[in-house]
């Protein structure tokens, strides 16, 4: 196996990021996936579906008492998402960065975000914002099954030197 330079542990850590309805909808999900490859990220796990509201609840768990909640079940459930589990050196971190901010309207210039919507609740994108809620989510919209492990051939030049 390779070794790590700088002797700390190579961390496989993995993400859940999603195209939203609306980014679907927008045909957006070819960039965002690029948006990632291009980082040097690996994919792990992709799934294209109608997310049901029981999922939604779930996955939103911290949000059902807010009073945007029932506008999001109906954004989130108006069609199709794209799943995917990328993985690579603190990519939820990283993810969140290239994101960009909840509200678009704040999001830095070149996060996903700030590049292609600009209202709050059409934000095209989820990333998880913790290790642990990744690990969460990973858990809950995906069978361990339905995720690879898989050598990419140019990892010594790109994420995983
Ligand atoms: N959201 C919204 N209105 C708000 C705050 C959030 O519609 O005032 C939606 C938005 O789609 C956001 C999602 O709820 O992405 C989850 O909110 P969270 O605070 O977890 O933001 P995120 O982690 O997606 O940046």
């Amino acid at each position: 196996g390779h070794r790590n330079k700088s002797d700390a542990p190579c961390v496989k850590e993995r993400t859940l990021i999603a195209v939203k309805p609306d980014g679907v909808q927008r045909r957006l999900v070819g960039q965002i996936i690029h948006r990632f490859e291009r980082r040097g990220f690996k994919l792990v796990g992709l799934k294209l579906l109608q997310v049901s509201k029981d999922l939604l609840s779930q996955h939103y768990c911290q949000l059902t008492k807010k009073p945007f909640y029932p506008d999001l079940v109906d954004y989130m459930t108006s069609g199709p998402v794209v799943a995917m589990v990328w993985e690579g050196p603190n990519i939820v971190q990283t993810s969140r960065m290239m994101v960009g901010h909840t509200n678009p309207s704040e999001a830095q210039t070149g996060t996903i975000r700030a590049d292609f919507c600009f209202h709050v609740s059409r934000n095209v994108v989820h990333a998880s914002d913790s290790t642990e809620g990744a690990q969460r989510e990973i858990r809950l919209w995906f069978d361990g099954q339905d995720l690879l492990s898989w050598d990419c051939i140019d990892k010594s030049v790109t994420s995983e030197l």
